[in-house]
C-alpha cells in the first residue's frame, strides 16, 4: 500500500488479485467510549424547556450526533416556525452544556478500553470522530484512554460544517488518517452516526449501547449490530491478522462473515 492519496480505483487497478489491508478504525466518543447519553438526553430535554422547546429523551437518542446548532434549529422549526439564530442557537447549547457539566461525569462505556487494546494491538490507526464540541470530554479521553488518541487524528464539532448524517465528518476522519473508505472501519452507536458513516462508504459496525431497537441501526445502514462494546471487542480480538490482508472489494461481506 504506497499510495495512499489516490482514489480507490486507481488505489487498485487489479482488484481480485491485489491484497489490501484493513488501515483505521474510526470510533464515535459519546455512547460508544463514554456512557454519556443518558447524561446527554437528560442535558437537552431540560435546558429545552427553558427556551419554551420541548424534546423527549427518546428524540435526544434519535438525534444523538448531530450538531448542537442542528438539534435546536430541528426544535426552533418546530415550535416557533423558523430558524433559531445564531445567538440563540449559542444561548441554548450553553444552556444544555451547563445542565450537562453539572450532572455525573460519565463514565467510560464497558469494553470501551479493551476495544482500543483490541485494535491497537492489530496496529490499526485509532481516529476520534465526534459531533461534541466539548473540551471537558476530549481532555477526558485522555485520562481514561492514555495515548491511543492523538490531536491530529480527531474530527470533533468545533472541525465540521455539516455534522452527522452528514458523511464530512467520517470523510474528514480518513482524510486525516489518509486512508480510503474501504481499508476503515466505523464503529459507532447511533441512527445518524451510522448513517453518516454508511454515507461515507465506509464499513459501519454499531454497538447498540442505548435504548433503541437494532432495527433502527440496521436500516439507518449498519453493516453489523452488536449488542455493547464488549462484544466490539471480542470481534475485533477475533480477526486473525490474516483476515486483515483481505480483497477489498469484498470487505463487507468477509467482514460481516467473522461475526
Ligand atoms: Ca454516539
Amino acid at each position: 500500500m504506497s499510495n495512499a492519496q489516490t482514489n480507490q480505483p486507481d488505489l487498485l487497478p487489479n482488484r481480485e488479485k491485489q491484497e489490501v489491508g484493513l488501515r483505521a478504525v474510526l470510533f464515535d466518543m459519546d455512547g460508544v467510549l463514554f456512557d454519556s447519553m443518558p447524561n446527554h438526553a437528560y442535558a437537552w430535554s431540560h435546558a429545552m424547556t427553558q427556551f419554551g422547546l420541548e424534546m423527549t429523551a427518546e428524540e435526544a437518542y434519535l438525534n444523538e450526533g448531530r450538531t448542537g446548532s442542528g438539534t435546536i434549529n430541528i426544535l426552533a422549526q418546530r415550535f416557533w416556525g423558523r430558524d433559531a439564530t445564531e445567538e440563540e442557537k449559542q444561548r441554548i447549547y450553553r444552556a444544555k452544556c451547563e445542565v450537562f457539566n453539572r450532572l455525573p461525569e460519565a463514565k467510560p462505556m464497558p469494553g470501551a478500553l479493551e476495544a482500543l487494546t483490541a485494535v491497537r494491538e492489530k496496529r490499526l490507526s485509532i481516529v476520534l470522530v465526534t459531533g461534541s464540541a466539548q473540551a471537558s470530554l476530549l481532555e477526558r479521553l485522555e485520562t481514561h484512554f492514555p495515548g491511543f488518541f492523538r490531536e491530529e487524528l480527531m474530527v470533533t464539532g468545533f472541525d465540521v460544517k455539516h455534522g452527522k448524517p452528514h458523511p464530512e465528518p467520517y470523510l474528514m476522519g480518513l482524510e486525516k488518517a489518509n486512508c480510503p473508505a474501504s481499508l476503515a472501519i466505523v464503529v459507532e452507536n447511533a441512527p445518524l452516526g451510522v448513517e453518516a458513516g454508511h454515507a461515507a462508504g465506509i464499513f459501519t459496525l454499531a454497538a447498540n449501547t442505548g435504548p433503541l431497537p437494532d432495527q433502527i441501526l440496521r436500516d439507518a445502514g449498519a453493516d453489523l449490530v452488536l449488542p455493547d462494546m464488549q462484544a466490539v471487542a471480542k470481534w475485533f480480538r477475533s480477526i486473525a491478522p490474516a483476515v486483515l490482508f483481505i480483497f477489498a472489494f469484498s470487505l463487507g461481506s468477509l467482514l460481516t462473515a467473522f461475526t
